[in-house]
């Protein structure tokens, strides 16, 4: 058996307006379309032996390793918050699985319905507020995710409120470690825990039942992600993508993928990343590319444009260099593609006044710095996960290996001063 042990440099986890962003030119125009549906899966929570084996995808050879055995050094050990953390993503993603297929095999009209958005939202947020507190019994509870169950209390939700319990029964039941059936009020009670403020002291677990609502009810990218906070820092992370496929998405745009869907990385303080196929198999460990031209770079933005200022990030790409057009997916997705190194910048620059919440960036931080990446704001700071359900930052956030980011970081800042002459001279 051969293993490696990869302590990657550890990369410090972590507005703009609509006058600014039209002062650059929109020179990219590329998107990903991922495949219509996602097929359900044997849900299997557990790593298998270890063995070696590389990815086509990879530049570099990947070692495939024991998870466990590679964390036994790790102090504190958190290897059951990790295990009981996979466990409830998997478990979630297989109800949003569940509800995306039905979603798209339903006609146009029932499309523009938003309830099965809604009971997925609140399905994936009780399914992992149960399975925590079920496999860490001993451990005080503390969940900031962003659903809470006020609307589905409304006289009006009675159906919405029959089906959401009946999906996170018929979820849990898969699972060999649930026993009784859960009622309507203890399914409420589950998504009502997530309603803590997080903070800079003890630990707090931080959850996006969906993240990329959009793309879920596209079809695309989604992610149910989920992080602990212990004492104001990421120090785990588990991120399900039903729907990205196992292999590179580089130079992928706009071509479904033939081949097999559904990630799961997961990464604990100090113990490097490792992506594993939702249905089970081999956890394989990840690294963001070495890179370090960034003519050869490409880049990751998100699919919406109202989500970042897309003339922006444009300039920066072309200050950088960078040849290829923006590889635009949704949800935290992005984060577990930059960890395994199908492209090698990520940029994010919501329009002025958006607050970035913790549960949409908790998760992706810590994948993509345990493979060696870095995540910074718009001014290089970490991301601070301590001050509650928000991130307090500066611009954006940007996230790429450590090499280019210097040359990043003075793109941005060059970008973002032009942004502003050109705003002040209109
Ligand atoms: P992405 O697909 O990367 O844009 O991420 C999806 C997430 O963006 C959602 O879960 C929201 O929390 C978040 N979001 C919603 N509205 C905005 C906005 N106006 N700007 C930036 N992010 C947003
Ligand atoms: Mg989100």
């Amino acid at each position: 058996m051969s293993m490696t042990v990869m302590r990657p440099a550890q990369g410090c986890c972590c507005h703009f307006n609509n006058a600014i962003n039209n002062c650059f030119s929109l020179r990219y125009r590329r998107t990903l379309k991922t495949p219509s549906l996602a097929t359900e899966f044997p849900f299997v929570a557990v790593a298998s032996p270890p063995t070696r084996l590389s990815l086509s995808l990879r530049r570099r050879p990947l070692t495939v390793a024991s998870y466990s055995a590679a964390t036994m050094s790790s102090s504190p050990s958190y290897d059951k918050e990790l295990a009981a953390a996979k466990k409830a993503v998997s478990l979630a993603s297989r109800l949003c699985q569940k509800v995306q297929k039905a979603l798209l095999q339903s006609d146009v009209q029932s499309k523009s319905d938003k309830s099965p958005v809604t009971v997925a939202d609140y399905g994936s947020q009780a399914v992992v507020s149960l399975v925590l507190q079920r496999e860490l019994p001993a451990d005080p509870f503390s969940l900031v995710a962003e659903e809470d169950s006020g609307d589905l209390r409304d006289d009006s939700a009675q159906d919405i409120r029959a089906r959401i319990t009946e999906l996170v029964n018929d979820t849990l039941s898969t699972d060999e470690s649930s026993s009784s059936t859960l009622s309507v009020e203890q399914v409420l009670k589950a998504i009502d825990c997530g309603v803590s403020e997080g903070g800079a002291t003890g630990r707090h677990w931080v959850l996006d039942p969906i993240d990329g609502t959009k793309g879920f009810v596209r079809g695309d990218q989604y992610a149910i992600a989920l992080g602990l906070l212990d004492e104001g820092k990421v120090v785990l992370g588990a991120l399900a993508c039903p729907n990205l496929p196992l292999t590179s998405i580089a130079g992928a745009n706009q071509q479904p993928s033939s081949g097999e869907v559904g990630c799961i990385f997961f990464a604990k303080l100090g113990s490097g990343t490792y992506m594993q196929p939702l249905e089970g198999g081999p956890a394989v460990e990840v690294h963001v590319t070495a890179t370090e031209n960034p003519e050869e770079a490409s880049f990751f933005e998100s699919y919406e444009a109202a989500h970042s200022l897309r003339g922006l990030t444009g300039s920066i790409a072309e200050k950088l260099g960078v040849k290829a057009p923006p590889v635009r997916i949704d949800s935290q997705a992005k984060y577990g593609a930059l960890s395994r190194g199908d492209g090698a910048i990520y940029m994010r620059f919501p329009h002025k006044g958006y607050r970035e919440k913790i549960w949409d960036h908790a998760a992706g931080c810590i994948v993509v710095t345990e493979a060696g990446g870095l995540v910074t704001d718009a001014a290089g700071k970490d991301l601070d996960f301590s001050k509650g359900r928000f991130l307090d930052l500066d611009t954006g956030i940007i996230s790429t290996n450590a090499k280019l980011m210097p040359l990043l970081l003075k793109a941005v800042k060059e970008s973002l001063k032009e942004g502003e002459s050109c705003s002040s001279s209109m």
